[in-house]
């Protein structure tokens, strides 16, 4: 080979190299992630809710958001879901029955959630809801089980997951019949429990749960519209676990759900379905407002797990089709860091997949 033919080979293969440098670079992997799900928020609330809102003069901050998309909700033997095959989808991008959480249908494989994934690879991790920490939808984030309702085994769950930050209404089943009080496991744990934001907020322990104190509902936090100022809302405990995850410069996954937008829906009651999404958004821009700290790190998706009662709008208001879920298709929105993947429409399975497709590209 003669030197100029050496030369330009060289130079082909330093082109080649830096290209590949490129995109290895440009497939960036966020190191905050904001996962939020809003429990049966389908687009009928949501248009609904855009309504009132442009009439209050109010704004959901996510439907401003520049990447937008939709997801299908259907389970592995439904069209119509339940939240823990729903969140199995969410959280372990595997379909299973209804009823069942993070394990396969024929009850042989146990799914791992991406939250575990994470935490895995030296991420904190933060799971929040407005109602118990013990149901489905957190649930799926942190255990398995054949049954939604095995609440104390659950929790049980909870307490070796490692995780650091929980906040949630409480723990539906905190004792089982010659098994110990799951406080005594959380305990032994290294869970420090506090039943107030600024109790929790000063905890020295790097793993800390906040529930509502004694003598308010285990099941769920006021509905917004009735909250008084001892309540918590769900922006000051996404405020919270910020806080608590960036306690170290470690990177976070935080997975925050709005609850009670599907127990509204549920009881077709408007105006708590409203206040809820309110809620929900208020915590969104909790959220946006570090996305604008760190907009090269941070990535904030907002979906739901399925659509409840059925809304749809006409005779200029909203009206509730039935008591229950159905199989409508669900919005997702996101903003920061791979945001516009999660544009199209496309399973519910695959939002998981999308989240760690940059860190399969880069590992
Ligand atoms: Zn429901």
């Amino acid at each position: 080979m003669n030197h100029s033919k050496f030369k330009i080979l060289k130079s082909k293969f330093l082109f080649a190299f830096l290209l590949f440098s490129f995109f290895l670079c440009s497939a960036q992997s966020p190191k905050y992630i904001f996962y939020f799900i809003g429990d049966g928020f389908g687009i009928g609330a949501l248009t609904y809710c855009e309504n009132v809102a442009k009439k209050n003069g109010e704004t959901l901050c996510f439907s401003q958001f520049p990447v937008t998309g939709l997801i299908t909700t259907h389970s592995s033997n439904k069209l119509v879901t339940c939240s823990s095959a729903a969140v199995t989808a969410l959280a372990s991008g595997e379909k299973t029955n209804n009823g069942m959480l993070n394990i396969s249908p024929d009850s042989k494989q146990v799914f791992t959630p991406i939250s575990s994934t994470f935490h895995k690879k030296g991420y904190r991790v933060g799971i929040a809801t407005t109602v118990s920490i013990d149901h489905a939808t957190p649930a799926g984030f942190y255990a398995h089980s054949t049954s939604r309702t095995s609440y104390y085994d659950i929790a049980t769950q909870l307490a070796t997951s490692g995780f650091e930050f929980f906040a949630g209404a409480g723990f539906l089943k905190p004792t089982e019949k010659k098994m110990g009080s799951i406080f005594t496991l959380l305990r032994d744990s290294s869970y420090v429990v506090s039943t107030s934001i600024l109790k929790c907020s000063g905890s020295t322990s790097l793993k800390n749960i906040l529930i509502q104190p004694e003598g308010k509902d285990v099941k769920q936090l006021p509905y917004s519209i009735k909250k008084d100022k001892t309540d918590f809302t769900l922006a000051q405990i996404t405020q919270l676990g910020i806080e608590k995850l960036t306690l170290q410069n470690d990177p976070f996954f935080f997975m925050i759900e709005g609850g009670l937008i599907d127990w509204a829906s549920h009881d077709n009651m408007a105006k708590e379905l409203y206040g809820e999404v309110k809620e929900f958004s208020e915590a969104i821009e909790v959220a946006l407002k570090f996305y604008e700290q760190y907009p090269k790190e941070t990535l904030i998706i907002v979906t739901a797990d399925h659509e409840t009662g059925g809304t749809l709008i006409y005779n200029d208001g909203i009206h509730f089709t039935t008591k229950n879920h159905t199989g409508n298709i669900v919005p997702i929105f996101a903003i920061g860091v791979g945001a516009e993947k999660f544009s199209g429409l496309y399973e519910n399975t695959e939002v998981m997949k999308k989240l760690l497709q940059d860190f399969l590209l880069t590992e």
